[in-house]
């Protein structure tokens, strides 16, 4: 061999060399990368586990903090709202009522007419708005005019289509903000929530607020019940099935109610008639105890939300929140492990991965997860994810709504042990009435978006309530589907509150 070819043969063995040095540093680097962003997974898997331990104790804070709510006024962080309602619709309403329902975004108008434990809701008239953002933080006059003249049109049309005399119309109102009552066909906001904030609403009356807008506009109505949603799916609840015990709402944000002793109600018993029991709304949303399995991306996402320090259950746990945990823990993946190349500026925004996607990505079936990899370039900016990465995006969601589905049955459960119905014995949780101390049935009424379409979440709740009460136990509960409580529930309410 020549000098040239030997200086030639050198050069290339370099060349290969230094090339096969740079795919091994590559590969090394790729491992490596990928190896920190599987520990960034294990870490954020670690911090969200719901161990059947861990979850008994948050139960149990859960009794104790309903426990203190009731005793006194600012005794938890559960407000433990009584609601007045002492008595739910059994079957039997008859008659046409109505309903408004202001929760978040939208505004309905219904009408039902009962005809009776047959038929039972015979016809069902409902009429959806969404609100105008500048109503939300505008005056309360300008609110209620709106709600009014709404519900006037509402009216009017479906007289003129039935051809219903004008006469006395019993109205039940769905006001999903807390409220302080005293009665049930009243109450003072406590709060506005939900991206309202109206200041001149503070200590007024809500059901007055009402009054004198339908009084402005020329319509003439009885308020009959005022409930918040929680209440309403409760009533809808029991509507149907006369074992319903408490309600929880699990949507945009999450709430429950259930039904209570009045004499295990400690605060406000001058207001308390000996009617036995009444509805206690436990805006349970803001429910907080150390036991809570919390990871560094709740803390910035409470940080850096408009309410910090508040509604941490919520924020573990509702559709307003589930996509954007995700969002926070995929974006730290992409931003350490360099994941996803250049980061598309869009995974960067708050709130753009919203809870719908994220399930949509969590339920993808398909072998290669193709519906990952479009969200992800379409909704996200992010283009060309390797199948395990998209494979770890999967996990991502699984942690995230593992972790809130097992919470929330951990409330449950935490609203069974309050009321002696979790199978510890508890008072007047088991029926002695036929000699055997056999189990009541007992029936919790969920409702929200969340719940029904995000069937992995469903699944996560359900095992976990029955991994808590024990098969024995868990056979005499039943978790119920209701639909729009907040509307329907509100026109049942005023049935039963009828004058
Ligand atoms: P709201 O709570 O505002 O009264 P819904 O009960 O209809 O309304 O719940 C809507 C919420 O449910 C959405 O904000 C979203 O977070 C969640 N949601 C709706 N559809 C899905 C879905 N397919 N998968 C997961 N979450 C969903
Ligand atoms: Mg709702």
């Amino acid at each position: 061999m020549g000098k040239v070819g030997l200086g030639l043969a050198v050069g290339c063995a370099v060349v290969s060399c230094t090339l096969a040095a740079i795919l091994v540093r590559r590969r090394l680097k790729s491992r490596s990368k990928w190896n920190r962003a599987l520990a960034v997974l294990r870490e954020f898997q670690e911090e969200c586990s719901t161990p059947v331990g861990r979850l008994r104790q948050v139960v149990d804070a859960m009794a104790v903090e309903m426990h203190a709510g009731l005793a006194s006024e600012g005794g938890s962080k559960l407000k433990m709202l009584l609601t007045f309602v002492d008595k739910l619709p059994a079957g039997d309403e008859k008659g046409v009522y109505y309903a408004l329902d202001l929760g978040g975004s939208n505004f309905r108008v219904l009408r039902v007419l009962l005809e009776g434990k047959q038929q039972r809701i015979a016809d069902l008239q409902v009429e959806k708005q969404s609100i105008p953002l500048h109503l939300m933080t505008g005056t309360s006059e300008a609110l209620f005019d709106y709600i009014a003249s709404t519900l006037k049109d509402f009216v009017e049309k479906e007289n003129n289509e039935n051809g219903l005399q004008p006469g006395m119309r019993e109205l039940g109102f769905t006001f999903s903000f807390p409220m302080k009552q005293t009665l049930v066909s009243s109450g003072v906001l406590v709060k506005w929530t939900k991206g309202f904030a109206i200041e001149d609403m503070y200590q007024k009356d809500v059901a007055e607020c009402l009054r004198q807008a339908m009084a402005r506009v020329g319509l003439e109505m009885h308020i009959a019940a005022l409930v918040n949603d929680t209440v309403g799916t409760l009533a809808v609840g029991h509507y149907y099935d006369g074992d319903i015990v408490a309600a929880v709402i699990i949507g945009t944000g999450t709430n429950a109610c259930y039904v209570e002793r009045t004499d295990a109600i400690t605060k406000c018993q001058g207001l308390l008639a000996n009617s036995g029991s009444m509805v206690v709304n436990i805006e349970w949303g803001n429910f907080w105890s150390s036991h809570l399995p919390r990871t560094s991306y709740d803390k910035v996402l409470d940080e850096e939300s408009p309410n910090p320090l508040e509604q941490g259950f919520e924020k573990m746990i509702s559709g307003m929140y589930l996509g954007e945990i995700v969002r926070r823990v995929i974006l730290r993946m992409g931003q350490e492990c360099n994941l996803f190349g250049d980061i598309g500026s869009k995974l960067e925004e708050p709130f753009i991965l919203r809870t719908p996607l994220m399930s949509a990505m969590h339920e993808d079936d398909s072998p290669d997860l193709r519906e990952v990899a479009r969200i992800m370039k379409e909704n996200l900016g992010v283009s060309d994810v390797p199948l395990k990465v998209r494979r770890l995006i999967v996990s991502v969601c699984d942690v995230v709504a593992c972790r809130a589905a097992r919470l929330v049955a951990a409330g449950i459960v935490g609203i069974l042990k309050k009321i002696g119905r979790d199978g510890s014995g508890g008072v007047g949780g088991w029926s002695k009435g036929d000699g055997h101390g056999k189990m009541r049935r007992t029936v919790i009424a969920i409702e929200g978006g969340l719940y029904e379409s995000y069937s992995r979440f469903r699944e996560y709740l359900h095992a976990a309530v029955e991994e808590l009460l024990g098969k024995e136990v868990a056979q005499h509960v039943f978790l119920r589907l209701t639909h729009d409580g907040a509307g329907i529930g509100a026109a049942l309410l005023a049935a039963s509150y009828s004058s």
